[in-house]
């Protein structure tokens, strides 16, 4: 094919997020953070000992505080196929 013009190129996918603790119950430190799809891994909680919720989550650098930012659906396809390929999401996924 030819090209007329070229396209932008699509913008490396961030988000800007607080380390808030989430989900965790652990207290966020409040840092602001950019974060990129592999700083995401899945995490999986039961909310009635049954149902098991698939959870986007981070960990903050500085705190080390898991923060919940999402469900799974929530992101764009290649940021999710991202946070799958994570290796702390494999952890996880062991777990169940
Ligand atoms: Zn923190």
């Amino acid at each position: 094919m030819k090209v007329i013009m070229k396209g932008k190129k699509p913008k490396a996918w961030t988000a800007k997020r607080t380390c808030t603790g989430k989900g965790s119950g652990r207290k966020g430190c409040g840092a602001k953070l950019l974060l990129s799809p592999e700083d995401l891994y899945n995490t999986f909680k039961s909310t009635d000992g049954e149902t098991t919720t698939q959870f986007i989550s981070f960990t903050c650098s500085l705190c080390k505080a898991e923060t919940d930012i999402g469900v799974n659906g929530d992101f764009p396809y290649d940021v999710q196929e991202v946070i799958n390929k994570n290796r702390k999401s494999k952890e996880n996924f062991k777990q169940l």
